[in-house]
């Protein structure tokens, strides 16, 4: 992409309203801009890393063999009134009535919609075990919205729900969740704990939140530093083993990790030695619930098991917060310049500039450049417009791509041409024909595809 035909609709003060780093830098960089309390567009650098995160969403879910599904952001009231959480919802939910005067809500979760599928479908255990997800545009009146995409009242959430025959098998689909979140997170250059929760208003009798390290995340926690050490690295992975997923599960929940809602002083202290032990801030990025029978026995989602007799099938549902998860990254990694984007979700892997615009030579070197990485299947963003190299610098420097080429005129007559590392600062020279290899080097060794 070059620069003089992209929008990035960058500012130069920071808002007032804006109070974390976060928020800060989206608006600075142009990610996003607020259309109304809570509620943004994705301009085009920020839906690029919405994007990337939604990609590493779906190709976790679906290597945990689970099927990807799109339902309406409307949902009929109707539903709600059967599970009994029109009224429990309470003023988060927003309401609608259509011309025909028919209750809709903006849906805040999908349970009800999901089981009525679920029910109209499915009537044996034969079926089972299923899961279905989507990634789709929520709505919840928060009463403070802040922060940015971290706490919207219209936010990006994947969803998922499982269905299975028994408890044995629900809590099966509870720990492929846990595991298929954990990669999730990890390949996008996070570290998530997952800590013991509360149900909430979605009931049940088992969660885990999934925080992510923070000063300014709005939880509190209390965890063993142990946990820290932990990883998916180089792992594979078999979903359909009960017992292994169980022991990645064991492993992850063996140490103490809770938030401020569950945290057992007594206990943090009886089980984590006082070297390990840490309090601290993070933010939510994910829950899981195991419910039971919590909405399918209200809502008649039986099916016949092996015997013949009808049972009411045993469910869990599962949530990302993938617009917050944007947030969440350049939380967990940003400098005093700007964002640092971690390749996997970066939104261009690399930016050239040219620190003499309008020199017909550096010019031609970039084209060249620009053009070859394109081809080769480089995302790179050319910064191509007239202006000083110091401003240049600085945008790329605020919205965080991985690697900068610098073409400059002195360089280019030495027969250099320079890349930067953007999380080191760390700056090698090379021969104008070996830029593109060693970039593309640099690339894969970040693990990008991370197919394993
Ligand atoms: P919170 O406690 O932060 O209000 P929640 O527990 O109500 O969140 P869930 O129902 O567990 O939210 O939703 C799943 C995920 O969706 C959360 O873990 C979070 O990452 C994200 N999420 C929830 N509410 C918002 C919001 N208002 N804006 C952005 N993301 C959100
Ligand atoms: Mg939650």
């Amino acid at each position: 992409m070059r620069m003089s035909r992209y929008f990035i609709p960058t500012l130069k003060e920071i808002p007032s309203d804006a109070q974390i780093a976060s928020h800060q830098l989206m608006l600075r960089a142009g990610m996003i801009k607020q259309a109304a309390s809570g509620i943004y567009s994705w301009m085009p650098l920020g839906l690029r890393v919405l994007q990337k995160i939604e990609r590493i969403v779906h190709e976790e879910q679906i290597r945990a063999g689970h099927l990807p599904l799109l339902m309406p952001t409307l949902q009929p009231a109707g539903l709600w009134r059967e599970s009994g959480r029109y009224d429990d919802y309470g003023e988060e939910m927003l309401r609608i009535t259509d011309r025909h005067n028919r209750d809709l809500v903006y849906g805040p979760t999908n349970e009800e919609l999901i089981t009525d599928i679920f029910r109209g479908h499915v009537h044996s255990y034969r079926d089972l075990p299923l899961t279905l997800y989507h990634i789709q545009w929520k709505f919840r009146d928060e009463i403070r919205p802040r922060y940015g995409v971290m706490r919207g009242r219209e936010f990006l959430m994947k969803d998922g729900y499982n269905f299975d025959v028994d408890k044995p098998s629900a809590i099966h689909s509870y720990n492929r969740h846990m595991v298929s979140y954990l990669r999730t997170y990890q390949r996008m250059g996070l570290q998530a704990i997952p800590m013991r929760a509360d149900t909430g208003p979605i009931g049940g009798s088992y969660s885990h939140e999934f925080l992510v390290l923070a000063d300014t995340g709005e939880s509190e926690v209390y965890f063993d530093s142990a946990i820290l050490d932990l990883s998916f690295e180089g792992r594979g992975v078999d979903y359909d083993s009960r017992e292994e997923c169980a022991r990645h599960v064991d492993e992850w929940t063996s140490h103490y990790a809770r938030t401020d809602e569950t945290h057992d002083p007594e206990t943090f202290e009886h089980e984590v030695p006082a070297s390990q032990r840490r309090h601290s801030r993070g933010i939510e990025v994910g829950q899981i619930f195991y419910f039971a029978t919590k909405y399918s026995a209200p809502m008649g989602a039986a099916v016949a098991n092996a015997k013949g007799e009808r049972v009411d099938v045993h469910m869990g549902s599962h949530g990302i917060g993938v617009s917050r998860l944007v947030g969440a990254i350049i939380e967990a990694s940003h400098d005093d310049r700007g964002i640092v984007w971690p390749p996997s979700v970066a939104p261009f892997q690399a930016g050239i500039v040219n620190t003499a615009s309008g020199n017909p030579m550096t010019e031609a070197a970039c084209d060249r450049l620009y053009r070859e990485l394109a081809t080769s299947g480089v995302e790179v963003l050319y910064d191509d417009r007239s202006e000083r190299a110091g401003a240049k610098f600085a945008t790329m420097e605020l919205i965080g791509l991985p690697w900068r080429i610098t073409v400059g005129p002195r360089g280019l007559k030495s027969g250099q041409i320079e890349l930067v590392d953007r999380k080191s600062g760390l700056t090698e020279s090379f021969a104008p024909d070996r830029i593109a290899g060693e970039l593309r080097d640099r690339l894969s060794a970040s693990g990008l595809a991370n197919a394993s």
